[in-house]
């Protein structure tokens, strides 16, 4: 018997149900398309195409050089290796973007029509979004009742690599996988191939490198740029390079004299967030354009290019909020913690429309995920589901303060200001002439003043909050 296994965001061998399934039916087809279904502003971004290029590659690697690629439309290239292989059954693992849901539904129909079996598995999130709904069978908009609701399921344990896989090739498809053209933006990819290890066998390194030497502490450090406790998995979890069944597992099998269940229950959170993010788009398919809350089509966002370009090229005049940008740029990451900083500054002290960060986080972020994206801007915006309440202005002189205490990260990022005394790290203009002398900085010239007042900037967007129609 031959089976089709389409890899899509599972680029992974162990604890792939799809590809188990299919490998213990007999001969596996592996395939990967590159569709072109994602509206033109959802195309992937420049970092992630990169980073998907050297996933597929390892992946290739693992699958012994038979990973069969193509372009194109799934429904045209998938009805064509059935006829010419003569294939019995279809596998592969749900994903979620709007656009990949219907493409699924076109294909299930095309199979039941030509009675050719198919099955369909969750691979990438612990719990079907439609599988959870509320008492009145509406679905949660709140993530703490959410949480509570889906921490009575507890998740299956992942499943094996297969043991036996019989794997073929299309000898008549001539694609490869640089005919993709994922890495033609030259210049990202010398920044994603110095900052990032691609693959199965690396995320599941950098998994058990966290749990030793992250997760002790997660629940405090993770707040803090300069410091090592966060996971960088977003990347891994978003192509499928390892699942949240292994995270969730193997976190809980941590024996608690080692890690305290504060930092695990903490960490398991914010892995819940992703499921919630998956889950409100499931539910809410305009998520990533549409307010949530109807009441933020009123506000009156400005268009002011000036400010938009210093925001993304990392010189506002506020540090932290620049060495967030620049770590982007730089990198195809930033922190959590600056990614709430930067995204408060400009859709409320910039009051430009969350839209414009959306799209520039979308280009550059390596782990650039529809729902995380899209669920995340809205909660900084405030007009998400479950948001931050509006008032919640993060200011990034106390922020800076607070979290990069030391300045580490900030410097590291904004090296101007390297000589600059901690005091004035995070407010240079507010350092005296002499002090900003001693540092080689000349305020305007190597380092931008700020563009925006901070308590000027707040009060306006403050004040245009409070008159718009209370609606909700
Ligand atoms: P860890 O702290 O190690 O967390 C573990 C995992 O939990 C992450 O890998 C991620 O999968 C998940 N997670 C953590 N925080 C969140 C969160 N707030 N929401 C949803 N899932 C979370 N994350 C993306 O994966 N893709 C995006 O495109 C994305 N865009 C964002 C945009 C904005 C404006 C903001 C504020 C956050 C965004 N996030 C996004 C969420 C979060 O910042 C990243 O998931 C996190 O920084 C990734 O780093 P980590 O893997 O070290 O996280």
């Amino acid at each position: 018997c031959i089976s089709i296994f389409w890899f899509r965001q599972d680029l992974r061998l162990t604890d792939n149900p799809g590809l188990l399934e299919a490998s213990r039916l007999g001969k596996v087809l592996p395939i990967y398309i590159l569709d072109d279904l994602a509206p033109s502003s959802f195309k992937s971004g420049s970092a992630s195409k990169i980073y998907l290029h050297y996933s597929l590659e390892r992946l290739n690697e693992t699958l012994r050089d038979h990973l069969n690629i193509y372009i194109g439309t799934p429904e045209k290239i998938i009805l064509q290796l059935i006829q010419q292989y003569n294939v019995e059954h279809l596998f592969w693992n749900h994903c979620y973007e709007p656009w990949t849901v219907l493409c699924d539904e076109a294909i299930e129909k095309i199979l039941r029509d030509l009675k050719i079996n198919y099955t369909i598995f969750n691979g990438s999130y612990l719990w079907v979004p439609k599988d959870i709904n509320k008492e009145d069978g509406g679905y949660y908009k709140v993530f703490s009742a959410y949480k509570k609701k889906v921490c009575s399921l507890e998740p299956r344990s992942p499943l094996p690599k297969p043991e036996h896989l019989i794997l073929m090739r299309d000898h008549e498809n001539n694609t490869r996988l640089a005919d993709l053209k994922l890495t033609s933006n030259v210049s990202w990819r010398d920044k994603i191939e110095k900052y990032w290890d691609f693959g199965e066998e690396s995320a599941m390194n950098k998994l058990n490198n966290f749990l030793r030497n992250g997760l002790p502490g997660y629940k405090k450090e993770r707040d803090y740029p300069g410091r090592k406790n966060t996971s960088h998995l977003s990347v891994n979890l978003h192509f499928g390079e390892i699942s949240p069944y292994q995270i969730w597992h193997s976190v809980k099998a941590i024996d608690p004299l080692k890690v305290c269940s504060a930092d695990k229950e903490h960490f398991l959170s914010e892995v819940i967030w992703r499921e919630f993010s998956c889950y409100l788009l499931t539910h809410f398919k305009k998520l990533p354009f549409d307010n949530f809350q109807t009441k933020f089509n009123a506000f009156p966002w400005k268009d002011n290019t000036r400010f938009l370009e210093a925001w993304r090229s990392g010189t506002t005049g506020y540090p932290v909020v620049d060495a967030g940008m620049r770590q982007l740029w730089q990198t195809g990451y930033m922190h959590n913690r600056v990614r709430m900083i930067v995204a408060s500054f400009l859709v409320k002290n910039l009051m430009i429309h969350w839209h414009h960060g959306r799209d520039w986080f979308w280009e550059c972020l390596v782990d650039g995920d529809l729902a995380n994206n899209s669920a995340s801007w809205q909660w900084v915006a405030g007009c998400g589901a479950d948001a931050a309440p509006y008032f919640r202005i993060f200011n990034p002189i106390l922020q800076g303060e607070k979290f990069d205490p030391d300045g580490e990260y900030t410097k590291k990022f904004v090296p101007e200001l390297e000589h600059l005394p901690n005091t004035y790290v995070f407010s240079p203009w507010k350092a005296p002439e002499a002090v900003l002398k001693d540092a080689g900085i000349t305020l305007g010239q190597s380092y931008p003043l700020p563009i925006v007042d901070m308590e000027h900037s707040r009060n306006t967007a403050l004040e245009s909050y409070r008159r718009l129609p209370s609606m909700e």
